[in-house]
């Protein structure tokens, strides 16, 4: 269904090292690792802390990926309405410490590593030379999930997890309403991703297990689909409470990997669908 597809010159994986000088001074925790689990666990002054771009200005060492990350930054801007998020590409101090986090104080932290391990690993299209934007897309809209939370100040998460799983429910939202995609191609890359147990910390207790996550991303993309059919529009709130029951049902019980295909109007129109983007 959708065409726009991104070629990312391959090869660019050249280890980004920090610019900081070599300083003798450094106090102890600039000396130390700190396990930064999961993607609200970033904290800077550390040795495994990386370093981070300016906001706003995305250079992944290829003019066309720093405008195709740029185009999908600004396309994310307009569609989470009154959430600001001040992104920032984080040159993580290796690849191990590959990740993507969102912070309560307004930043989305894209790693370079990270960003070319979904490239690399995840997002060759069969048969094609192309490369899908999505897992990019799709990490950098669970983010955004975050800023939400932490924007409307959401805090009545029963389980750890329940947070992390409304990001992947957020994440399917938005490429659902926003992008028109079919979950047969959202399966294909959130499957593939989740199941890796490398997509930041796989704990079941922290993000939830990969069939939770793919059910979770699943019913986001519902939801925007019957929006769409049915020219519905949701609140934040309302997008909140619907993922809490929907939580303790679909999401926490599913067991198949088999999903009914969703189905999108044939009539939408640019305006149609934007007036449908989620607002406070
Ligand atoms: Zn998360």
């Amino acid at each position: 269904m959708k065409k726009t597809l991104i070629l990312f010159s391959a090869g660019i994986l050249i280890a980004w090292l920090s610019g900081c000088s070599k300083k003798d001074d450094k106090t102890p925790q600039e000396t130390q690792n700190k396990d930064m689990a999961g993607c609200l666990g970033y904290a800077s002054g550390y040795a495994n802390s990386g370093v981070m771009g300016a906001a706003s200005t995305y250079d992944f060492k290829s003019a066309q990926n720093n405008q195709f990350f740029a185009g999908e930054v600004s396309i994310q801007k307009g569609f989470w309405n009154n959430i600001p998020a001040e992104v920032h590409v984080l040159y993580e101090s290796s690849a191990d410490y590959r990740n993507a986090y969102a912070s309560p104080d307004g930043k989305i932290l894209f790693g370079y590593e990270m960003f070319y391990y979904l490239v690399r690993s995840f997002s060759k299209i069969e048969g094609s030379d192309n490369l899908s934007p999505l897992p990019v897309d799709g990490v950098l809209a669970h983010e955004w999930g975050h800023r939400v939370q932490f924007t409307v100040g959401w805090t009545d998460y029963a389980k750890a997890s329940y947070r992390e799983l409304e990001a992947d429910f957020f994440s399917g939202y938005y490429m659902g309403l926003a992008k028109q995609w079919l979950w047969a191609q959202i399966q294909t890359y959130y499957n593939a991703i989740y199941a890796s147990g490398d997509y930041y910390y796989n704990s079941p207790d922290h993000h939830g297990t990969p069939q939770q996550r793919l059910n979770a991303a699943y019913a986001g993309l519902t939801v925007a689909v019957y929006e769409l059919n049915n020219n519905v529009h949701y609140t934040y709130n309302q997008l909140h409470s619907i993922f809490n029951q929907k939580v303790h049902s679909e999401i926490g019980a599913r067991k198949s990997n088999v999903f009914p295909e969703v189905e999108y109007p044939k009539d939408l129109t640019k305006e149609k669908i934007e007036r449908l983007y989620p607002t406070l």
